[in-house]
């Protein structure tokens, strides 16, 4: 069975409240495609807003963050609990700038894949190389040795419902685009991966975005690859672009 493409804007700290549903409004009409799951990742204090104003809509909402907790004396961070009830349904983990300004490591981030499923969230679960890395020939044992330890005793029937981003550093919000035989086949080492993990049924089922810099003239091109089931996308998520990404097959 073939998997569906998913589309997921990374809005990150961007957008306030009424900015949220003017953004949401604009985008309406323009990222209807009954072959995408369209999701917003949004600010946590914009989740009330969009989740009312996507209702009756293709479009998902998703967190940026997840708490490695359940409850309790932990200033500023949010549940599983609270996303869940607040009708999230995606939630992005490890995303490279959690990853370096936040000093979020693998086994925090594994912590937080295992929340996001006892609250039946959907993981984003990011990963990727810096330049230096790609530079040295690291690029495949780095996002392996990333993705070994953030999947730690994660059940592959788990595994199979989630979303893997394949996310160059190098290629976020810099303008420059991995090319198409890059993103297929570290997303394809991703797969191989997961096949070797857990089974090839698994690797068959998960879902394996690019991210980093596709705009909608670049977006054909990439999700056309075999291993690469759509794309985390930042700055065009904010912008009337986000509706040729979505619609990249019409
Ligand atoms: C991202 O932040 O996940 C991302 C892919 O950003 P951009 O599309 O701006 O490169």
């Amino acid at each position: 069975m073939a998997r569906r493409k998913i589309v997921a804007g990374n809005w990150k700290m961007n957008k306030t409240p009424s900015e949220a549903k003017a953004l949401v409004e604009m985008l309406a009409p323009l990222v209807k495609n009954d072959d995408v799951d369209v999701v917003y990742c949004v600010p946590a204090v914009d989740i009330t807003t969009v989740v009312e104003a996507v209702k009756g809509s293709n479009v998902a909402v998703g967190a940026e963050n997840i708490s490695d907790k359940d409850k309790g004396a932990f200033t500023g961070e949010i549940s599983g609990a609270m996303l869940a009830d607040a009708g999230v349904k995606y939630v992005i983990i490890g995303h490279s700038e959690r990853r370096e300004y936040y000093k979020e490591d693998d086994a925090f981030l594994n912590a937080k894949v295992k929340k996001a499923f006892e609250y039946g969230l959907i993981p984003i679960l990011c990963c990727g190389e810096s330049l230096e890395q790609r530079e040295l020939g690291q690029t495949i044992d780095w996002v392996r040795l990333q993705l070994k330890s953030d999947l730690k005793d994660i059940p592959a029937e788990q595994a199979a419902t989630m979303v893997i981003a394949y996310e160059p550093i190098w290629a976020i919000g810099t303008g420059k685009v991995a090319t198409t035989e890059q993103a297929q086949e570290v997303c394809k080492a991703i797969r191989d991966l997961i096949a070797e993990i857990y089974d090839t049924d698994t690797a068959e089922k998960i879902r394996i975005q690019y991210g980093g810099s596709v705009k909608g003239a670049s977006a054909p091109e990439i999700f056309a690859q075999p291993d690469i089931d759509g794309g985390l996308i930042g700055g065009a998520a904010l912008t009337e672009d986000f509706g040729k990404i979505v619609n990249y097959n019409k």
